[in-house]
């Protein structure tokens, strides 16, 4: 199977799993105890927290262990809010946020939250005169993603950093798509938080983290005395050491991301010279190392993942999928991409197990699959 959806999830390094069994099955006591093999969890939780720590540039201190990014960007989020100053009450968001993190925006402003949202231009980057007018004297928070999911399109943080810094209200950045994929220092980031999961770089599912300035004022949002009472709950120790495990293991991230983008663009090059009416959304603007979204003409994206399941390839449509059927992606509908254009959309990402044999084999197979059906297309519009 030629796996081309890293975005979504990507397989634990054997090493992760390793190391995670042996924690489960030898310290799993809890680190809150205070006999032996508790103190032993103790310790572990410790090191593998320097571990992290040193990986992601931040303070073991400011280092929040959290079930993954969903948890991690809605405690920032609430835990920011419930700690800003009287009079700071907006929050604001862009429009192309995980679709998690934009519905607690709704549930916010469904509670009278006054939400401010930003808008992103065609090729999908922030619309940063937006940001400057949204971001304010008033705004509690600002959360913004680093790199969107299903673009690939970097977010400009160190700029909507400044905007934020300049109107004394915190960053709240996540992080998810791009720790593992391109270099990232929590010291250097200019965000008051940070989230992350593991499972995104070669980590375990359901752990994750918050990364938050040292002092930075904060309302835990779930009670308890774990993580310096900032977010209770026994940890999951498996899952953490898995996750600094995976964390360590990430290696010389610009070298991997320059050979990704190699592969990425001659897989976008060749599919464009191979068929009409290919088009790639982002392509203009800096996006992760791996992700390719793009369309067929107006093929429904099924249709399309229909072939690629055929081939062995593993990929993803941008549609939500809901009770109704399928819903256009929010990227797209905020980029300004007609419904039916959207509903085309398919997300190609590579990641480490990604070679140009891969890239070879879909060049020399998707194409004969899916030029008859370009061509019905044209005649039926004709
Ligand atoms: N944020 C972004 C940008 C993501 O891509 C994802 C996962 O797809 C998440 C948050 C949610 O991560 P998790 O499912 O680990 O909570």
């Amino acid at each position: 199977m030629i796996y081309l959806d890293h975005n979504a999830t990507t397989a634990p390094a054997p090493a992760v799993l390793e190391a995670m069994l042996q924690v489960l099955g030898s310290v799993w006591a809890n680190a809150s105890s205070q006999h032996a093999p508790g103190q032993q969890a103790r310790r572990t939780l410790a090191d593998a927290r320097a571990r992290a720590a040193q990986v992601l540039g931040c303070k073991p201190a400011e280092l929040i262990f959290t079930s993954g990014a969903t948890e991690a960007n809605h405690m920032a989020v609430r835990g920011l809010l419930a700690a800003a100053a009287p009079g700071r009450r907006r929050v604001v968001f862009s429009q192309v946020e995980h679709a998690g993190q934009l519905r607690l925006a709704r549930a916010l402003a469904a509670q009278g939250v006054p939400v401010d949202t930003i808008g992103v231009h065609p090729d999908g980057r922030l619309d940063l005169e937006q940001a400057a007018a949204a971001i304010g004297p008033e705004t509690a928070l600002v959360s913004l993603m680093a790199a969107n999911n299903e673009t690939g399109v970097l977010m400009p943080v160190a700029e909507v950093a400044a905007l934020a810094h300049a109107a004394g209200t915190a960053l709240h950045v996540d992080a998810t798509q791009c720790i593992g994929k391109l270099p990232f220092r929590f010291a250097d980031s200019g965000a008051a938080a940070v989230s992350l999961s593991a499972h995104k770089f070669h980590g375990p599912k359901g752990v994750g983290a918050l990364l938050l300035r040292q002092g930075q004022p904060f309302v835990a949002q779930t009670l308890g005395s774990q993580e310096r009472g900032r977010r209770g709950g026994t940890e999951n120790l498996p899952g953490i050491v898995g996750m600094a495990t995976a964390l360590e293991l990430l290696g010389d991230l610009a070298a991997e991301a320059a050979r990704l983008r190699a592969l990425r663009d001659a897989l976008e090059r060749g599919l464009a010279a191979a068929l009409p009416r290919v088009h790639v959304w982002g392509q203009a603007a800096e996006r992760l190392p791996g992700t390719s979204y793009l369309r067929f003409g107006r093929l429904e994206a099924d249709v399309v993942l229909q072939r690629l399941e055929r081939l062995g390839v593993a990929a993803s449509s941008g549609a939500a999928c809901s009770s109704g059927g399928s819903e256009p992606s929010h990227v797209l509908r905020a980029m300004g991409v007609a419904p039916a254009e959207a509903l085309a959309a398919v997300r190609l990402s590579m990641g480490a197990s990604s070679t140009a044999q891969d890239v070879d084999y879909l060049l020399h197979s998707l194409p004969p699959l899916l030029e008859p059906l370009l061509r019905e297309e044209q005649a039926l519009a004709a």
